[in-house]
């Protein structure tokens, strides 16, 4: 079990408390993930039943708030049968509890005390919530200009604020800064985050009796969950439990495509992308992990989707009237599964409800 630096395969203690190479070299972890099928079966309902295939011993004592295998339900989308995952059941009401138990977890066992996190979004509320829990201390950087109900949710787990002056770079700067004295929590960069959300794949293929269904349809901002998933089925097909991987389809917004674009080639600049829509969850310019994410989709012969703010307008409507209260940012996952199902035939297909809707309000009176 070890850290291993992308570009350069140097390989760190996963003792060292860091969370990029000395080098700045973005990090992975390797593990040989184990599925005793009988022991799991028999174990608790929660994300922490897979523990042999997870990289965090158990026994030194975890940072939980119970979370994970959250119901998969069949739904009919467009008289098209289709799995989806209630991922806005979590504690903080995001699928970012997954990556916060992990990475709060190694940070309480490495001994740390203080952390930093530079997320306005859903990372934000889900780090502040399991600092609290671990009575680590917890700086979130943001942008000055930030008003939304989230930063209520990480006031009231009692996570310090620092609003900075500037734009979302700005604050990225200043908490690059801080990280450099204090451990950075970070969604996108720390390695521990993705030992969290790769259990999205292993309660996926769980819950259709260890099957790999053949399409996942998943967002795509910082990518934590689609690198998670490509982490996680990997590691069943290595152990033997599935034979193929699940094509893993991305969707982003017409608004914010970056690696729509990238994917498919197509040459623009960075100042075509605008945070302006309701899906502001993936409205991501740079992703740290760019090139992992386009390697997954890659690799697994998914593709890109992209859909308009009227067609996640109207997907965030379909759902609510079949009872579902999510995220706008969620429902511009399901504008991408309506577009998907129209071209495929006789698949198992999973997608998810990301977010939960009570936690923004004041989009939703914008639909
Ligand atoms: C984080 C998040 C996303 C996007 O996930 P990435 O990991 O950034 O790709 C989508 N929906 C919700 C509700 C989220 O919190």
């Amino acid at each position: 079990m070890k850290l291993v630096e992308h570009n350069n395969n140097e390989s760190f203690s996963i003792n060292d408390a860091i969370w990029i190479s000395p080098n700045g070299n973005l990090l992975d972890i390797e593990f040989d993930a184990k599925f005793n099928l009988q022991k799991i079966k028999n174990a608790y309902p929660n994300l922490w039943r897979y523990e042999d295939a997870i990289a965090i011993n158990q026994q030194e004592g975890i940072v939980s708030l119970n979370e994970g295998f959250t119901p998969i339900e069949k739904i009919k989308l467009n008289k098209k049968e289709v799995f989806i995952k209630h991922e806005q059941l979590f504690s903080t009401g995001s699928y970012k509890d997954r990556g916060a138990t992990t990475l709060i977890s190694k940070a309480k066992q490495l001994g740390i005390n203080k952390i930093v996190q530079d997320s306005s979004g859903n990372a934000g509320c889900a780090i502040a919530a399991y600092a609290a829990k671990a009575q680590i201390s917890c700086d979130i950087y943001l942008p000055e200009n930030t008003s939304n109900s989230k930063i209520s949710q990480m006031l009231a787990y009692g996570a310090t604020i620092n609003k900075i002056k500037g734009d979302r770079n700005d604050t990225s700067i200043a908490a690059w800064e801080a990280a450099k004295n204090i451990y950075y929590a970070s969604h996108c960069y720390n390695p521990w985050f993705f030992e969290g959300t790769k259990t999205f794949a292993f309660e996926v293929c769980e819950q259709l009796g260890w099957k790999c269904p053949d399409s996942l349809v998943l967002p795509a901002g910082n990518g934590t969950l689609i690198i998670g998933s490509f982490i996680g089925f990997n590691q069943l097909l290595k152990a033997g439990i599935i034979n193929k991987m699940p094509k893993i389809i991305a969707v982003q917004s017409d608004a914010c495509c970056p690696l729509f674009d990238a994917f498919f080639d197509i040459k623009t600049s960075n100042n075509k992308y605008s945070s302006n829509t309701i899906a502001e969850g993936i409205a991501i310019i740079n992703a740290p992990r760019a090139n992992q994410i386009l390697n997954a989709i890659k690799v697994t012969n998914g593709t890109f989707i992209k859909v308009s703010e009227e067609e996640i307008k109207n997907a965030w409507i379909k759902i609510a009237s079949m009872g579902n209260y999510i995220e706008p940012t969620s429902a511009a996952t399901i504008a991408g599964l309506e577009k998907y199902i129209l071209g495929s035939f006789d698949e198992i297909i999973v997608s998810l409800f990301s977010g939960h809707g009570l936690k923004s309000k004041s989009i939703i009176e914008q639909i």
